[in-house]
């Protein structure tokens, strides 16, 4: 079978290696849906960035797997053959605390293991899965919608649940990158009665527009926070939360979020240097960290997605084959496209 490997200084290498079996309590998936995350960009396909969680070991890349499984080890008691699936993309331990939480993102062991990062991704014909990775994909999305959940729209769920995001609140988002799309997808469905977004990228406001991600679209320049604070009655927002792990888009995320409100930061990297009285303290802010979701975090969302009748592919500005991989990749490295998808049919 063909599987895709990123060995750094924007290569990529399709390579041809054996269809895996699969083991106790493993599935194998015929991969369908295999989407492009930031982080596949910044930690591994530029060059190998990662320590710990984030280090790439030279597996089969892809951290956002869709497909529909086509055999089962022994031992499987939930998913049979025929199963169309989302993978929550990291198989932890299963004892640590975190995972007990539903939270394999943080595995505290060493077995932990992320696919396309310490073992085989979804850029390939086929992915050997945990069994308890698997997620069911609802009929009424497409493998597309499911790709874009096992990491994109995961991430951006997660912070508006653990703030307590309402339709009483405003929501204001830095970096219009495909999870700060999907953050203000969500808040919409949620009820968020205003949805601001800024970013660098003209074609990436636009896009958030079209789509309708964001009520406002604003450009990340001087008068950024100027214009939030006329766009909210001098207030700013109830809730922020940065996705572009930009430093002063950050801090703009902060400065933007109303006095007692909420502000997130989901973007990796970088790092952030402000006045801690004048930006956090005095606005009695509340200033969370969020990285992915819980697996059961991951099938709610996936329920309201049905019940939203919300569709991620509708963040989806381009769509590869496995064999344009390269291609895919290339697009996603600019930085100002929308979601790119490479899709196996
Ligand atoms: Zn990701
Ligand atoms: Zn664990």
């Amino acid at each position: 079978m063909r599987g895709v490997r990123l060995p750094g200084g924007r290569q990529v290498v399709m390579d041809d290696v054996p269809r895996p079996t699969p083991g106790h309590g493993q599935v194998l998936v015929q991969m369908k849906a295999s989407s492009i995350c930031g982080s596949d960009i910044r930690a591994i396909y530029r060059e190998h960035l990662g320590h710990g969680p984030e280090a790439y070991q030279n597996v089969i890349a892809g951290h956002e797997p869709c497909g529909q499984i086509v055999a089962v080890g022994p031992g499987c008691t939930r998913f049979r053959a025929g199963d169309r699936v989302i993978l929550y993309h990291i198989a932890g331990c299963g004892l640590c605390a975190d995972c007990r939480a539903g939270y394999m993102i943080s595995c505290t062991s060493p077995a932990r293991a992320a696919y396309g990062w310490q073992r085989d991704g979804g850029h390939a014909d086929f992915l050997l899965a945990e069994e308890r990775t698997c997620v069911p994909l609802p009929e009424t999305l497409s493998y597309v919608d499911g790709a874009l959940v096992a990491c994109g729209f995961g991430t951006a769920y997660e912070p508006l649940q653990r703030m307590g995001m309402s339709g009483r609140d405003r929501v204001f988002i830095t970096g219009l990158g495909p999870v700060g799309l999907a953050v203000g997808l969500i808040a919409k469905a949620m009820g968020a009665s205003h949805v601001i977004g800024t970013d660098l990228s003209p074609a990436r406001l636009a896009w958030a527009t079209e789509i309708g991600a964001v009520d406002t679209a604003l450009p990340a320049d001087d008068g950024a926070l100027d214009r939030v604070l006329a766009e909210t009655d001098g207030q700013g927002c109830e809730v922020a939360v940065d996705c572009s792990g930009a430093p002063p888009a950050r801090l703009l995320a902060l400065q933007g979020t109303r006095r007692f409100g909420r502000c997130a930061m989901v973007g990796e990297g970088n790092r952030i240097e402000f006045d801690v009285s004048q930006t956090l303290i005095h606005p009695q802010i509340t200033l969370y960290g969020s990285w992915v979701t819980s697996i059961g975090h991951m099938e709610d969302l996936v329920e309201h997605l049905v019940r939203w009748n919300l569709k991620p592919e509708v963040t989806v500005s381009h769509r590869f084959g496995l064999d344009e991989a390269a291609e895919a990749y290339r697009i996603a490295d600019e930085g100002q496209s929308g979601k790119v998808c490479i899709v196996m049919d």
